[in-house]
């Protein structure tokens, strides 16, 4: 007898951390759908429709608006590792974990890091991104829209403006704020923006939108993106090669693109998936979308604070979609997560680096930035605190989280 194991069966578990969260159940069917040939006219089809609906949900009109097939991670690494030139100087802006992410990528890719950092839970100032362009004369600026380790929402606009006058390519990872918080990739001047499903779009992890402007496609294109010239019909340039196959933009465009040059095959199921969240979030309408995860995030904090515990940060820094909850002292937070996962049946997750064991997050993004979600989630905390002999003021956090949520506009 081979070894086996019991049907898979996973929990109905309520995802209220930082991503991934519960999946819209409409995406999940439509994962379900029969798998096609790769360059069946209806499968590029459902490509070409996948792009026009990514470029309503980042607001561009950027032709190069694509999938890249992986978590988030892999847009900004393909992102990074096509925009990088060996030698090149990076500004890299640094409000939480994932700006020491993107230093990594850009070092590995051979760019030069000139780094712009702010404590935990604050944001960059726009006179010391211009001072710091000053000083190192950057070729790209990279940084993260709304960092979920911090749970702090770097503003993009005036960084664009300044970006777009010196003529430095923008980028942004913007998985966690994708649907969730506004992006305007035009308006803002974002060259290069990617993010992912899991989080405000309501998807599961493993496909990660990007859009690219002409003038970032430009500087893609002018590298070299053939090393073994097996693709001889593919136009090459003769800027220093891309040090990745799969992450090589040049070529995933050319794959998108109407002469459907050969790359790796669209990972099938999450096309499906990302072609049904962005249809989904588009029919909601992306301002009502965007007030419904405001609600949300105002209610999680009034409810954490009538509750008699403190929310972390900065409420004019903060994101809507991530809520950071300080350990009250000589609470065991492990325990608290732990407890509400078994008894209650929900994440609420930790935070990293120097926040580790100091907040929770408490996530409210996609189809779980919803009242009874967070209604329910709230009550399961104060229960389990007050299990915990944490002193919680008992009912006020959901009747606050309730008066914020109607009252939020
Ligand atoms: C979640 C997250 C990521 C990582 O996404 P993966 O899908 O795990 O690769 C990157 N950046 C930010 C800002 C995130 O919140």
């Amino acid at each position: 007898m081979p070894s086996m194991f019991p049907v898979l069966d996973m929990p109905q578990r309520l995802l209220m951390g930082a991503g991934p969260c519960n999946v819209h159940p409409r995406v999940l069917r439509a994962m379900a759908c029969d798998v096609i040939g790769q360059m069946d006219p209806e499968m590029t089809a459902c490509m070409d429709e996948t792009a026009e609906l990514y470029r309503q949900v980042f607001c561009t009109k950027n032709r190069h608006t694509l999938l890249v097939d992986g978590t988030a991670r892999a847009a900004i690494e393909a992102a990074l590792v096509s925009l990088v030139t060996p030698g090149m100087k990076v500004l890299v802006l640094r409000i939480g974990r994932f700006g020491l992410l993107l230093t990594e990528i850009v070092e590995r890719a051979g760019g030069i890091v000139c780094p712009v950092d702010v404590p935990w839970g604050e944001v960059v100032q726009v006179e010391n991104v211009k001072a710091a362009i000053e000083e190192h004369e950057p070729s790209l600026l990279v940084t993260v829209h709304g960092d979920t380790s911090t749970t702090t929402a770097q503003p993009l606009q005036a960084i664009g403006e300044l970006c777009k006058e010196h003529g430095i390519l923008f980028y942004v990872d913007a998985t966690a704020t994708l649907g969730g918080m506004p992006l305007l990739v035009d308006a803002w001047n974002i060259d290069v923006a990617t993010g992912g499903l899991q989080k405000c779009l309501g998807g599961p992890p493993g496909s990660a939108p990007i859009t690219m402007s002409e003038r970032a496609v430009k500087a893609i294109m002018a590298r070299r993106h053939d090393e073994a010239g097996i693709r001889g019909t593919a136009p090459q340039g003769d800027g220093p090669v891309i040090r990745s196959n799969y992450f090589d933009l040049a070529m995933i465009i050319n794959y998108w693109s109407a002469e459907r040059i050969n790359h790796h095959t669209e990972a099938t199921s999450m096309l499906y998936a990302a072609r049904e969240a962005a249809q989904i979030a588009l029919e909601e309408g992306l301002d009502a979308r965007f007030l419904r995860h405001r609600k949300a995030g105002a209610a999680v904090a009034a409810g954490i604070r009538a509750m008699g515990l403190e929310v972390y940060g900065d409420d004019a820094l903060r994101m809507s979609n991530v809520t950071g909850v300080w350990v009250p002292e000589g609470c065991d937070a492990n325990r608290v997560r732990t407890l509400l996962r078994t008894e209650f049946e929900i994440e609420i997750v930790s935070s990293f680096g120097p926040l580790t064991g100091k907040i929770w997050r408490i996530g409210a993004m996609g189809v779980n930035a919803a009242k009874h979600k967070i209604l329910l989630t709230l009550a399961a905390f104060e229960a389990v605190l007050a299990g915990e002999n944490v002193p919680v003021v008992r009912g006020a956090g959901i009747d606050a989280a309730r008066a914020a949520w109607e009252a939020q506009q």
